[in-house]
């Protein structure tokens, strides 16, 4: 599957050039095209400058909001975010264009943070605008949730998030969820690793996205995963992870392919990775509440059997009973077998929920903060209604 990436705010942008590196070396390690452009929209300069991968024209280093920002981006102030973007959208759209082999694209992936101003404001606007323009494509936005401490230091950080949510899901064919709290759990050293985070972030897209554009016979499975699989399967809110194990396996005396014995650690190492892959997804959420899934496993193809791909079907329609469940297979790994999984269309997400919840409640409080704050202003303006002005 070849998609467009377009990262919108420092998050966003930043996790875009990841993506514009998978590329890089999806092109050296396997001579495929994952990412036919990849794109950092922010209206903050020193931002874009901070990227590697992603070209440095302004044409990819998209800039906007210059004349209300001056370049140095909007606060936490998602509202001018989305202003911004609304006023300077035919700068995305007009860059867009210019990408070579964008008729080969099957899909654009929006990415941006909730929690933050330019991001989580332009996200919506942004996905609007190309579903507007290129609406025979689907168009994902993978909205990156903020870490726990900076919701309990900053009110206006759920808030954001709660409209950047509700407005993105408005718009886009869906929503990968990502919460970054999740990524600081697995490491705690990692705690002010972005650059780290963001790598684990892209990486589960990886296999999914190389599996369906290869062309050799030896590293096309039995089932071929490709852009029409993953299309079906994503719709709504959505979250995504992988997990692997060691191989090649541990060989009997006189091994073959069908020893019992074999099969026996072939699905154990197969289940240990699929779970991974289910206790790392995006974001926590009930497996049960999917109704699209997907997984793909990826091996050295001696270690990947029709029988495997069969058991970990089984494990995850226990898993996501409800879940219409797609799967591929693709003979490509080296000593590892990985198991990427995909659940979409999932019916509640408690976290989005609190969200809601609590931006709701926070709304008439922020209201009478203001009020108090404007009267608090005219009060000063009616003690000084008496001096005289120098003006
Ligand atoms: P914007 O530039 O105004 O959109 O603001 P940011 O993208 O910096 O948004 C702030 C939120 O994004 C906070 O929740 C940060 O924790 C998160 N964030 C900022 N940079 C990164 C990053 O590089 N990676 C990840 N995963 N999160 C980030």
């Amino acid at each position: 599957m070849k998609i467009v990436v377009i990262g919108m705010g420092q998050c966003g942008g930043r996790i875009a050039d990841e993506f514009a590196k998978l590329n890089n070396r999806a092109r050296s390690q396997r001579g495929i095209e994952i990412v036919t452009g990849a794109f950092a929209v922010n209206t903050d300069a020193a931002d874009l400058s901070g990227l590697t991968a992603i070209s440095r024209d302004y044409q990819h280093r998209i800039l906007i909001g210059g004349r209300k920002t001056g370049g140095h981006g909007v606060g936490k102030v998602n509202e001018l975010g989305a202003e911004v973007a609304k006023e300077d959208a035919d700068k995305v759209i007009d860059a867009i264009r210019t990408t070579k082999r964008f008729y080969e694209t099957d899909a654009f992936l929006l990415i941006g943070s909730a929690g933050g101003g330019t991001g989580s404001g332009s996200l919506p606007v942004i996905t609007q605008h190309v579903k507007q323009r290129y609406s025979d494509k689907p168009v994902y936005s993978a909205v990156v949730l903020p870490f726990e401490h900076e919701e309990q230091t900053e009110e206006r950080t759920i808030y954001n998030a709660a409209t950047c949510l509700k407005s993105t899901y408005s718009v886009a064919d869906a929503v990968f969820l990502i919460d970054n709290q999740r990524y600081i759990r697995k490491d705690s050293s990692m705690a002010n690793n972005l650059s780290k985070i963001n790598a684990l972030i892209a990486e589960p897209f990886y296999s999914i996205l190389c599996a369906g554009e290869e062309k050799k016979p030896k590293y096309i499975g039995s089932k071929l995963l490709d852009a029409g699989d993953i299309m079906q399967t994503i719709v709504g809110w959505t979250v995504i992870g992988y997990g692997s194990s060691q191989v090649p396996l541990m060989r009997f005396p006189g091994d073959r392919s069908n020893d019992f014995r074999r099969k026996g650690t072939e699905t154990q190492k197969g289940i240990q990775a699929m779970d991974a892959a289910i206790s790392e997804l995006s974001l926590n959420c009930k497996p049960e509440d999917s109704r699209r899934a997907l997984y793909l496993v990826s091996a050295p193809p001696r270690e990947m059997s029709v029988d495997l791909i069969k058991d970990l079907g089984d494990y995850l329609r226990n898993l996501a009973p409800y879940a219409t469940i797609r799967n591929g297979d693709y003979p490509r790994q080296r000593g590892m077998l990985d198991v990427s999984v995909i659940l979409s269309e999932l019916s509640d997400v408690e976290k989005i929920r609190n969200y809601y919840t609590k931006s709701t409640k926070m709304i008439p409080q922020m209201k009478r903060r203001e009020e108090e704050t404007q009267d608090k202003l005219r009060e000063i303006d009616d003690t000084s209604r008496d001096i005289p002005s120098l003006l």
